[in-house]
């Protein structure tokens, strides 16, 4: 489980082929923004060496999916949707199917032995050999083993290599790959590698250049981003930079860890209307004993703190978190404590898990001793508060006065546009002559579900 929100991505939706005579390719993702991100510089490397994007599988000389292994849940549909592709080799058998990111990573050999229709197991750090893995299998006879890439490479960060912008006002850009938090429950530094920063001066080539191309907003991304640092720089700065970028209306990012995030970034996003105020600050459990065992080097009280700290400062702050319920020895009493901070902080939303063993953790070595049916009623009482909160909170939104950044047409009507306001809220708006990317001032005057209807001002 990481700290990251869980998203799934099909990047083919709008394919803009280079050229149209290289093998199509066809990418599923699967997981966090990361490995989002992660796909668009497989793009970008794979454009380069002259391939194009099919939009469905079928079409598809080769097919990679980019698995997730945070979660057995998002493990499973990964593996299960790679069963599926096996079809693909009936009509086409020198098509190529790879699997790519953290359950490549983590099961290595294992699939190629469970799986022999794979021709590609490549890890989060070889996607450079991508290319050349490719050329080698599409002229490998039929049956041949399936090749095996996972080097974690301390020092890869794809930092000379601009990911596939896919049109649209907002983008994510990668600042930091990897983590040392060695969360108990977390597969992640053993998937992504130890920590490592990129260059300021590349991330804010990669901001304008994609400013240039009309994004307005953009995601930070990075497992743990107040870890950033370069040539003594830390993430406030990083962040306050691009927030100095000309063109650019909103930055944001995710995600940021208990223990480390500096009163600096708070008073540095405060201080800075560009700085969206919304914070993902994951608590993953309310009990200090519990924590603990997570090897989550913060106490309630600390985390509570933080949380003050912010409002303070940002009083229209969005929060959100990540909750695991049922963790190794959590009893009736640590779960409580955990309803507590969420009843106390008030999250706008939280990303709630039941915890799943994760092959290769310390928590792997914990006997996974609460009962199936305990962690499922666990989940649906948090579930059922927070939509609660969510949505009280939500309401107490209306008659508020604020700003839009127009994103697309509203999906089900072309006569509107939806936008979201700084904190992240969802809102259409009746459209009248504006454009995409535009930032509107508006009040918002009813909530739909979890989407605000918007009048302009
Ligand atoms: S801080 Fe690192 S180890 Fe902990 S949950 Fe996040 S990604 Fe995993």
């Amino acid at each position: 489980m990481s700290d990251f929100v869980p998203i799934q991505s099909d990047l083919n939706e709008k394919p803009d082929a280079r050229g149209d005579s290289g093998p199509s390719v066809y990418i599923r993702t699967y997981g966090c923004q990361m490995n989002v991100s992660d796909s668009q510089t497989i793009e970008s490397l794979l454009a380069d060496a002259g391939y194009r994007f099919a939009d469905s599988l079928d079409e598809a000389d080769v097919a990679l999916i980019n698995t997730c292994a945070v979660r057995e849940h998002a493990e499973t549909r990964a593996l299960g949707q790679l069963a599926d592709l096996s079809r693909l080799k009936k009509t086409k058998p020198h098509a190529v199917i790879g699997i790519l990111g953290c359950v490549a990573q983590a099961r290595k050999r294992e699939i190629l032995d469970a799986m022999p229709f794979v021709d590609l197991v490549v890890g989060p750090d070889a996607y450079r050999k991508l290319p050349a893995l490719l050329e080698e299998r599409m002229i490998s006879p039929p049956g041949s083993p399936g090749l095996l890439e996972t080097v974690l490479l301390r020092e890869e960060l794809y930092d000379d290599i601009v990911p596939r912008h896919r049109g649209g006002v907002t983008a994510f850009v990668t600042v930091m790959r990897g983590c040392d938090k060695f969360c108990s429950f977390c597969i992640v530094p053993r998937t992504r590698g130890r920590e490592r920063s990129r260059p300021l001066p590349s991330i804010l080539r990669e901001v304008e250049a994609l400013v240039s191309q009309g994004v307005r907003d953009v995601m930070l991304l990075g497992q743990n981003v107040d870890s950033y640092r370069w040539e003594g720089r830390t993430f406030a700065d990083c962040l306050s930079e691009v927030a100095g970028i000309d063109g650019l209306a909103r930055v944001r990012y995710m995600t940021s860890h208990p223990s480390d995030i500096s009163e600096r970034l708070l008073d540095v996003m405060a201080g800075n209307p560009k700085i969206c105020p919304y914070l993902h600050l994951p608590i993953q459990a309310g009990s200090d004993r519990v924590l603990e065992l997570m090897n989550r080097p913060y106490t309630r009280a600390q985390y509570l703190k933080l949380v003050e700290a912010a409002r303070v400062r940002l009083p229209q702050i969005a929060l959100s978190t990540d909750i695991i319920v049922g963790f190794p020895s959590e009893t009736e009493e640590d779960f409580r404590q955990t309803l507590d901070v969420v009843r106390e902080v008030e999250y706008d939303t939280a990303f709630t898990f039941k915890y799943s063993v994760r092959p290769g953790t310390k928590a792997e070595r914990l006997e996974d001793d609460v009962p199936e049916a305990a962690k499922v009623e666990r989940l649906e009482r948090l579930i059922a508060i927070q939509q609660e909160i969510s949505r009280r909170r939500n309401l107490a939104q209306v008659g508020r006065q604020t700003e839009i950044l127009i994103e697309h047409e509203a999906p089900k009507d072309a006569g509107m546009w939806t936008g979201r306001t700084p904190d992240y809220r969802p809102a259409v708006i009746s459209k009248n002559g504006e454009r995409i990317g535009d930032l509107l001032p508006v009040r918002l005057t009813e909530l739909v579900g979890f989407t605000f209807r918007a009048e302009r001002l």
